[in-house]
């Protein structure tokens, strides 16, 4: 009670400082890339300092990673002066997330030698790159991949190419190294950790009843193929729709669970899987959660009796699913080109002509190609193509995408653990925390003794995505640091007299929200089939972002060119 009083005067306070910025004469930090604010950081913390807000932190870092200005180019683009150079290819790729990397690799598979892929950054993968803290490994975004289910034969295809999993007797087996060790999770409420995330510890009777019941209704709800990864691979009937078309929470109201910790445990699990909580993805998404993976398990149920499928391992590594971006990446070097922002992209009946500009050197190429496989995000697609077609412009209307903060927070010796039953795991969240908590970067470590780490810590701020795209850019560094320790510091009192740097790492718009009425949407389903020599491939098209998703529609649409390429 006292951490939490605390917390909301801290906010207050660093709410108050934040709004007077400007005109106090604060420094402002334009997002101009890596570490930018370690220079400017000495004006913001001698003021917290002053205010005795945190006495004992002593850390540096700043901003990494997204390089903010250079989506705006795009943004602010308005034609195209004269290229500088001009050349061909037979696929031009656009974007080299897991689903860019995907369809180059479906078009090398088939032979096809003549493709080039542009990603804006300086290094592929997208939302699944990582980087390195005080000397350790640690993710910038995606962290983990569940092993995959009877659908994801892609992945699990992949996986084995990577040994991470061979079949023994018929029967699937992964690397023990990199599935996740115990203990996975743990939850600090109460004052105190208990073991998982699904709220036991201090809970009365009226939240096992609703567990139970939840339980019951996932289960009836998971009928064959009604809820598959990847999405793709399910059906769409009326009860599906029905289920799409309302908020996740006007379905619990209707089904009377109303139990707070209940209703809790489902806002974390949506704002941490789809980046807005459950006013503002659909029940669809709500039930797709545990449908499609492990079903939900009551505190105290046999699995078997609530329809579970066995559950679910996952595979993670220290820089989180970089490790398989990069390893996606390697084969596709050659043709990959960095630091290279595509501006235009105009379709003509014979081949399609794109603007594109190398940011190193700021020369405008002009490209054709046969073929284009756009594995940007919608809403980037839109201002991509010079004739959009009506449901992309819908899709840019009308799908919403979570801005989302990654902090990595190098500690150096280990946290005082508070009282409870539950050690350090690899996920630990904080029961009605704003955050989502933070995974431990050397939890696969076999190192026998606790030691320095760094914690990544993850805010999903899709509740009101245009207010926190605006936070993500105003709020400096510091302040973002301070929101950060004071919501650890509940839970690890001592965080502020451990903690050596922080390393922030903003999206403004990183994963689709599954909104009510987006998944089952007729400019959605046009979206998924290709049409002409323009194909669309990025985890949007299944209205909710994970590695399987991005990793099928780049396969899909690598597939349909190399088909179509060879057809001549
Ligand atoms: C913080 C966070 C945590 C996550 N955690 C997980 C997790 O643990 N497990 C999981 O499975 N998923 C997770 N995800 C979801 C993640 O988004 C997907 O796993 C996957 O990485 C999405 O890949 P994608 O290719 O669809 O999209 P993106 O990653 O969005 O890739 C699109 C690419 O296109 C590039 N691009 C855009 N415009 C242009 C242009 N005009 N020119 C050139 N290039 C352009 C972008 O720079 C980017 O590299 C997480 C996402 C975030 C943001």
């Amino acid at each position: 009670m006292k951490g939490r009083s605390r917390r909301r005067f801290l906010q207050g306070a660093l709410g108050a400082l934040g709004g007077s910025a400007a005109a106090a004469g604060l420094p402002r930090f334009p997002g101009r890339g890596n570490l930018q604010e370690d220079e400017g950081r000495g004006v913001w913390q001698g003021l917290l300092d002053r205010l005795g807000l945190h006495p004992k932190a002593d850390f540096s870092g700043g901003f990494v990673g997204q390089q903010v200005e250079r989506g705006h180019l795009l943004r602010d683009y308005r034609g195209a002066p004269a290229p500088s150079e001009r050349r061909r290819t037979s696929v031009a790729i656009v974007g080299g997330g897991i689903a860019g990397l995907a369809a180059a690799r479906a078009l090398q598979r088939a032979g096809i030698e003549d493709y080039q892929l542009f990603e804006l950054e300086d290094e592929a993968g997208g939302n699944s790159r990582g980087g390195v803290v005080g000397g350790y490994a640690c993710p910038w975004g995606a962290h983990y991949l569940p092993t995959p289910g009877p659908y994801a034969e892609d992945v699990a295809e992949l996986l084995t190419e990577y040994r991470l999993r061979r079949e023994v007797g018929g029967k699937a087996e992964y690397d023990e190294m990199q599935l996740c060790h115990s203990p996975q999770e743990r939850l600090y409420i109460a004052g105190g950790w208990q073991d998982g995330l699904l709220p036991v510890r201090g809970q009365d009777a009226a939240a096992f009843v609703d567990y139970r019941r939840f339980a019951e209704l996932v289960a009836a709800a998971n009928r064959p193929r009604a809820f598959t990864i990847p999405t793709a691979s399910s059906r769409w009937d009326e009860t599906l729709a029905a289920l799409d078309g309302q908020s996740f929470r006007q379905w619990l109201d209707a089904q009377q669970l109303g139990a707070p910790a209940l209703r809790w445990y489902l806002d974390y699990c949506c704002r941490d899987d789809y980046g807005a909580g459950i006013d503002h993805v659909s029940a669809w998404a709500g039930l797709h959660y545990f449908a499609s993976r492990h079903g939900f398990t009551a505190p105290g149920q046999d699995s078997a009796s609530s329809n579970e499928l066995d559950r679910d391992d996952l595979l993670t590594w220290p820089e989180g699913n970089a490790w398989l971006a990069r390893r996606l990446a390697v084969p596709q070097r050659e043709r990959t080109q960095t630091g290279a922002l595509v501006l235009r992209v105009e379709e003509g009946r014979q081949q399609v002509e794109l603007d594109v500009l190398d940011l190193p050197s700021r020369r405008l190429v002009h490209w054709t190609a046969q073929r284009v496989i756009l594995a940007a995000p919608l809403f980037v697609a839109a201002r991509l193509l010079a004739n959009p077609s009506s449901a992309l412009l819908e899709a840019a209307r009308s799908l919403p995408h979570a801005p989302w903060l990654v902090a990595n927070l190098h500690i150096d010796s280990p946290l005082i653990e508070h009282q409870g039953n539950a050690p350090l795991s690899w996920d630990n969240v904080l029961y009605g925390s704003p955050g989502l908590g933070y995974v431990d970067a050397m939890h696969q470590s076999t190192r026998p003794y606790a030691d320095a780490t760094v914690l990544t810590y993850y805010t999903a701020l899709g509740n009101d995505p245009s207010a926190g795209r605006h936070a993500l850019l105003e709020r400096p560094w510091a302040q973002w640091c301070e929101m950060v320790l004071a919501d650890l510091e509940q839970a690890h009192p001592d965080i502020r007299s451990k903690v050596r740097r922080i390393e922030l790492m903003r999206y403004g718009h990183a994963m689709a929200i599954p909104a009510p009425g987006v998944r089952g949407s007729a400019w959605l389903a046009a979206l998924r089939e290709p049409r002409g020599r323009v194909a669309h491939a990025h985890s949007d098209l299944s209205a909710y972002s994970v590695f399987e998703e991005a990793y099928h529609w780049g396969l899909r649409a690598g597939d349909a060119a190399a088909v179509a390429l060879h057809r001549g």
